[in-house]
């Protein structure tokens, strides 16, 4: 995961592209959380805004869904 900073000015995360099209091309149920860069299994590829269990923040996203929004590095 890379730390980026947001407009807003919050320090998010982001996954690299190829863990993304590993985690599609595998069982595209992986999602990962922006707030804190943690993966989170059993998420649907289109997921958004899912609260993650380690940080409590609904920043969950799905593998193609951050592929789509162009959140990844
Ligand atoms: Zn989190």
């Amino acid at each position: 995961m890379k730390a980026y900073v947001t407009k807003s000015g919050a320090k998010q995360y982001k996954p690299s592209l190829a863990s993304l099209n590993r985690i599609i091309s595998g069982d595209n149920s992986t999602g990962y959380c922006l707030a804190c860069g943690k993966s989170a299994g059993g998420v649907e590829p289109d997921a958004r805004k899912y609260e993650c269990e380690c940080c409590g923040a609904a920043k969950v996203y799905g593998a193609e869904e951050l592929v789509l929004m162009g959140l990844y590095h």
